[in-house]
């Protein structure tokens, strides 16, 4: 796919999954917000719904965006231990990932449950990093594309090219997630290269060319800018490493090389 990077903004995104308390997600923006003034990036950070207030707070007038890890589909009712898209806005998300691959596999989410959850995000005007991704078997059985296609027609494929533009896609390789093994960048290119072709498929170029897509996967300090080199590359979703200030400051400043 032709590409036309240069006219999107960078993503670099935190997934912190089940850590910090509250005092420490406080902390870590506390040190950020200063560190990334002059950064052209954007920084998402997805806190614990424990930190989502504080978080949000502390981030207030810096260039940092806090959200949410998940979300139930409806409005609000008898669900013990779930939580709405107007609850999360309540406490100062401005997103939501959804579709993680933890999600998916320990939570037995289906590619329709995930629809349900992107069409109430869209409705309430929550802004969605949405993750997709394959299996180690999967991948080396070459079904790659396969199972991608069939997460995004099963989960996006009903959407607006209005509501597809606002969605920030991240394609997360299950077996690259926390294994320390991340995929090769140029591999990496030519996933994201299918899926903006997927959006240029149902929604035209224009489109799809201003469509955000980020890769996930054991991603550090010192292979970030082999990422984000890559045309179709618009930003890295990042677990581990983010949850030290000093390496998801130095991903946030990929530019600068690391000694
Ligand atoms: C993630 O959980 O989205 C992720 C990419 O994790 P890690 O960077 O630890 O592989």
């Amino acid at each position: 796919m032709s590409d036309n990077s240069s006219h999107r903004t960078p993503v670099i995104a935190a997934n912190w999954k089940m850590y910090k308390t509250i005092e420490e997600a406080v902390c870590f923006v506390k040190s950020l917000v200063p560190l990334i003034q002059d950064v052209p990036v954007r920084v998402y950070i997805a806190v614990p719904y424990t930190a989502l207030y504080s978080a949000a707070s502390e981030a207030k007038g810096s260039s940092i965006v806090i959200g949410a890890q998940n979300m139930y589909d409806a409005t609000e009712g008898a669900f013990t231990g779930e939580i709405s898209a107007n609850m999360l806005k309540d406490a100062g998300a401005k997103f939501v990932i959804l579709g993680h691959s933890e999600r998916r596999r320990l939570f037995h989410e289906t590619n329709a449950f995930i629809r349900r959850k992107v069409e109430k995000a869209l409705l309430e005007s929550l802004q969605l990093i949405f993750c997709i991704g394959e299996t180690e078997q999967e991948h080396e059985g070459g079904k790659t594309e396969e199972i991608l296609k069939q997460q995004l027609d099963e989960s996006l494929g009903n959407i607006s090219a209005e509501q597809m533009t606002s969605i920030i896609l991240a394609y997360e390789p299950i077996w690259a997630i926390g294994s320390g093994k991340s995929a090769l960048p140029k591999k990496v290119q030519a996933v994201h290269a299918f899926c903006r072709q997927w959006v240029s498929e149902k929604w035209g170029k224009e489109t799809a060319q201003k469509i955000i897509i980020l890769y996930g996967g054991s991603v550090h300090p010192n292979d970030t800018k082999d990422f984000m080199e890559q045309p179709d590359v618009d930003g890295v979703l990042v677990g581990g490493a983010s949850l030290k200030v000093e390496s998801f400051n130095q991903i946030i400043h990929y530019q600068i090389a690391i000694k």
